[in-house]
């Protein structure tokens, strides 16, 4: 049934089977929908009693638990706006996002509670919420039913950015944003109340909380709801799950365990992996153990998801497939934003309704990434295949200039993962005396692997002209990425930043 807000819809699966269980636990605990909905109503009140109203921001830097999922329920239910924040925030960038977003209530974990003490807490209310649902959020029994009347755009939540290249930004995504989203992924994924969904994503990202979590609640469905990703945890809940939503690293994880077979994904009949790049001998290898071709998909903090691989297949790999239904994708010259035909490298774009509305309160910048059509600019590269399939080539910010020619990283990393030495790379410009920048990789070895500079030079020299030739090539155990699977480029622009200019 179609619904406004994920608070309905979540309302709606709790009416129909009180006693299913939303969550299954790693000890074995399941937790109904009732029960979650009974926390629901707890916290809802507790908000209503700490002045909570319609539009305020209701921050939260709370552990993975089934309560956390619940506050950010309560937050819909009283028209407030949700703002999950990363748990790794330090006392210094907690103080810039609760400058940025003035929320009214700030949800944390009781052991944080004596770190916040800067001047911006002073107008706060500070709540604590522990992983047992201990904590003064859940002190009082008052209970609230009552919803608040939200349409499809008012504003959800503000989330911010992974801050991959730059200062995180806060996206608002409204109601109709998220619900549009995950009603379009609930059809195109074939998604149901029978599915049981392996979660074992943070819930402060796109990825987990609005994708995963709300497909789950709004099918009726269940989730093995996991503090973090662990491969053996996973290998013993694939013969019980149905579906598993990971991000490549995930993947890379569970290939090096000998218990990833066919037989293991037996009863599995959906692997996605998204927010950073799936390598393509992930995918091969992982088809090959087990039967199940990995399907892409591609999106943002700011859009939800925009491109998915058929689920009918084919799925291609290192491709992100095709428009979700209602959003349509385009690729143009980044400077006129005219369309380019088919194959040539340009600015993705995105329209629909899964399209937030602004970055909180940076009129400017949202101004400058938004067409006059309405279209948003994601900032990532990418052409449109041969079977009009997405490829992403990389994000704008990557691009290296080099003697004035451009050089996209994506095509020499391709070329240097498929050395059998290599497991992967990651191809980065630093400042050149002569060139303005040149081109470094960065490459980590395959299993038993010894990467040779020049002998790598050489298997790429053919298919590559001279000027994107790697200058030099760093072999390092492990590239760094948060926890979201996402190289940290400025951190490897920051290291090697100097071999060329003796700085
Ligand atoms: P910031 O915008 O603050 O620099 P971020 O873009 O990493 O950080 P997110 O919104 O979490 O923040 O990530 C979205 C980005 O992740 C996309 O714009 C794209 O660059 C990348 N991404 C997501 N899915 C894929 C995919 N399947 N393949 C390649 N890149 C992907
Ligand atoms: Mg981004």
């Amino acid at each position: 049934p179609p619904f406004t807000t994920l608070y309905q819809a979540f309302a709606a699966q709790a009416e129909r089977h009180p006693a299913k269980a939303l969550f299954e636990l790693p000890d074995g605990r399941g937790i109904s929908y009732a029960e979650t909905a009974r926390t629901v109503h707890r916290i809802a009140a507790r908000l209503v009693a700490d002045g909570v109203v319609s539009g305020d921001r209701v921050a939260a830097q709370v552990e993975k638990s089934p309560e956390a999922i619940a506050l950010y329920l309560a937050t819909l239910q009283v028209g407030g706006v949700f703002l999950p924040l990363n748990t790794a925030y330090t006392g210094a960038e907690m103080d810039y996002f609760l400058g940025d977003a003035r929320p009214r209530v700030l949800v944390c974990s009781p052991e944080r509670r004596a770190e916040y003490t800067g001047d911006l807490t002073n107008d706060l209310t500070i709540e604590t919420l522990g992983t047992d649902g201990d904590g003064t959020l859940l002190d009082s029994d008052a209970s609230c039913d009552e919803a608040h009347e939200a349409s499809a755009d008012t504003p959800a939540a503000i989330l911010y950015t992974s801050g991959t290249t730059g200062r995180s930004k806060g996206a608002v995504l409204t109601h109709g944003n998220l619900s549009s989203n995950c009603q379009a992924l609930l059809s195109t994924w074939q998604f149901t109340e029978n599915d049981r969904l392996i979660h074992a994503l943070p819930i402060f990202h796109v990825h987990g909380l609005f994708v995963a979590a709300n497909m789950v609640m709004a099918a009726g469905a269940s989730m093995y709801y996991l503090p973090k990703f662990d491969t053996e945890t996973i290998l013993d809940l694939l013969p019980r799950a149905t579906v598993l939503m990971g991000v490549p690293t995930f993947y890379t994880r569970l290939l090096r365990s000998d218990r990833l077979t066919t037989e293991a994904c037996a009863a599995m009949r959906l692997f996605v992996s998204g927010s950073a790049p799936l390598l393509a001998s992930d995918h091969e290898a992982f088809e090959a153990r087990t039967g199940h071709a990995i399907l892409e998909r591609y999106g943002m903090t700011e859009t939800g998801m925009n491109t998915t691989n058929p689920y009918g297949g084919p799925r291609k790999p290192g491709t992100v497939g095709k428009p979700l239904p209602g959003v349509a994708v385009r690729v143009v010259d980044p400077e006129t934003g005219k369309p380019l035909p088919d194959g040539e490298i340009g600015s993705i774009e995105v329209h629909g309704p899964n399209v937030f509305t602004g970055y909180w309160q940076m009129p400017e910048k949202t101004a400058a990434e938004f067409r006059p059509d309405g279209f948003f600019i994601t900032g990532d590269l990418g052409r449109i295949d041969e079977d009009s399939h997405l490829c992403i080539v990389g994000r704008g910010k990557d691009l290296v200039i080099s003697g004035g020619y451009n050089i996209y990283p994506k095509e020499i990393e391709t070329l240097l993962d498929a050395h059998p030495t290599v497991l992967e790379s990651a191809v980065i410009g630093v400042p050149h005396p002569d060139f303005g920048e040149t081109v470094v990789a960065v490459v980590v070895p395959a299993a038993g692997g010894k990467p040779e500079e020049s002998e790598l030079l050489a298997s790429i020299a053919d298919d590559l002209a001279r000027f994107k030739h790697p200058r030099a090539v760093r072999v390092v155990d492990e590239l760094p990425r948060n926890v979201m699977g996402k190289v940290q480029k400025a951190e490897l622009r920051k290291q090697y930043g100097d071999l060329f200019t003796g700085a």
